[in-house]
């Protein structure tokens, strides 16, 4: 291991961190949800601090801040670094809000030290990524990659708000959300900085990971039907019990996505019928999350995983249903930004574990649009989504150090063609 570079901007992202913190709509904890008070406060803090970066921050149509640091000349291609500011409910710090205030502290060191570089950057903190309050992800990466969905506008919230009418109540302007929309040829390269939220980087001892791809992910809802009968009259050989069914299936799901490379399989909700102590469960319905690194082995993993579960619904004599839900598939990082990611790393001393993201990122919404890469930082015991989330300074001293050095380094011919 290498000492730390004791970057000002580190210090000085931390307290950030812990100040954006205190921006949410549940005291005593941190929940920020897209367009709503607290999310208007982070927006007003967010932009004091663009500010006395020296960037002129905008905010956009559907609530994102962003803002340019022109590169040798005005108006070159930019590299965009960015992340969230919206978080999940009784959420950590660090998800999302480090991504866009590590851009920030990036832009922050190359002015205090006086370099350009021969592109622009771009920092953006998107408002809606983790999709809690309407029925849609990534609204906000998705508009600057010009793939938002206006039919988005009508889904509500729980209390029946729409997202146009919740839109219209933060003062956003609906009608230009099309006008987010980047142009290709201005935009270099997409990065992102988040904790990994998982516990791959802790287990090798390295703070920083290179994001191989986002996952490939399939979604079912699945509904077994068997017999329903009574606990103490129907012998065993006779049973159909939709839940012990289950229980199979389940255990066929883990042990197939342990046996494919980098799969994950996850059988998240479960209900059973009628549900009583004394009567057979005759209903069983459960969720079903398979994730693959690419699509290829994500649907030999889902075909493997169906043909188990079939067959053991034919064992049992109960007869399975499956609905695919959501889907989306992987988004493959490109080979330079991993490259240049990994030589800054190697550069600070340390080893780049090269690792899929289990987790979807607004980085996925530029695959295809322009190059994309994503770094890991090690967070305490993998936890995410949780107040328990937590980052040292040391890491996150390192993971701008890195960020630095990638910057400084990326050749945009690379990222041609
Ligand atoms: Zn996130």
């Amino acid at each position: 291991m290498t000492s730390i570079s004791n970057l000002p901007a580190t210090a000085r992202m931390m307290e950030r961190l812990e100040k954006l913190a205190l921006d949410t709509d549940e005291p005593g904890k941190l929940t920020r949800l897209y367009l709503s008070t607290a999310h208007r406060k982070a927006v007003d803090t967010v932009m004091g601090w663009f500010s006395e970066a020296g960037l002129t921050p905008s905010l956009d149509a559907v609530g994102n801040i962003s803002a340019r640091f022109e590169g040798k000349t005005p108006g070159l291609p930019a590299l965009i670094i960015a992340s969230h500011i919206d978080t999940v409910r009784d959420a950590g710090k660090y998800d999302g809000n480090l991504g866009v205030l590590a851009g920030l502290a990036v832009v922050e060191e190359l002015r205090r030290l006086g370099e350009t570089l021969p592109f622009a950057i771009e920092v953006i903190a998107f408002g809606d990524e983790e999709g809690v309050r309407f029925p849609i992800t990534m609204s906000g990466s998705r508009a600057v990659a010009g793939r938002f969905n206006m039919a988005a506008l009508d889904g509500a919230d729980a209390q029946g708000i729409t997202m146009r009418a919740a839109m219209e109540t933060f003062g956003l302007d609906t009608a230009a959300i099309g006008a987010i929309a980047r142009d290709p040829k201005h935009v270099l390269a997409y990065i992102e900085l988040h904790i990994e939220q998982g516990p791959v980087l802790e287990a090798a001892n390295q703070p920083l990971g290179v994001v191989t791809a986002i996952a490939s992910i399939q979604r079912f809802a699945a509904t077994i039907k068997g017999e329903a009968g009574h606990a103490g009259t129907v012998p065993m050989p006779y049973r159909h019990d939709a839940l012990a069914a289950a229980a199979e299936m389940i255990l066929a799901v883990e042990r197939i996505a342990n046996g494919r490379k980098g799969m994950v399989g996850t059988v998240g909700i479960i209900g059973a019928q009628p549900g009583a102590v004394n009567v057979i469960p005759g209903d069983v319905n459960f969720s079903l999350d398979l994730r693959a690194p690419n699509d290829e082995d994500r649907n030999a993993g889902v075909a493997e995983v169906l043909a188990a579960l079939e067959a053991i619904a034919k064992k049992r004599g109960v007869t399975l249903t499956l609905s695919s839900g959501y889907e989306d598939k992987a988004a493959l990082c490109h080979p330079a930004i991993q490259q240049g990611l990994a030589e800054a790393i190697t550069g600070l001393g340390f080893e780049p574990i090269a690792l899929p993201s289990g987790a979807g990122h607004d980085a996925m919404s530029f695959e295809g649009f322009c190059p994309m890469g994503m770094l890991f930082l090690r967070c305490k015991g993998g936890i995410s989504h949780n107040p328990a989330e937590s980052i040292t300074p040391e890491d996150a001293d390192i993971a701008l150090a890195a960020m630095l050095a990638f910057v400084r380094k990326l050749d945009p011919a690379k990222l041609r063609g």
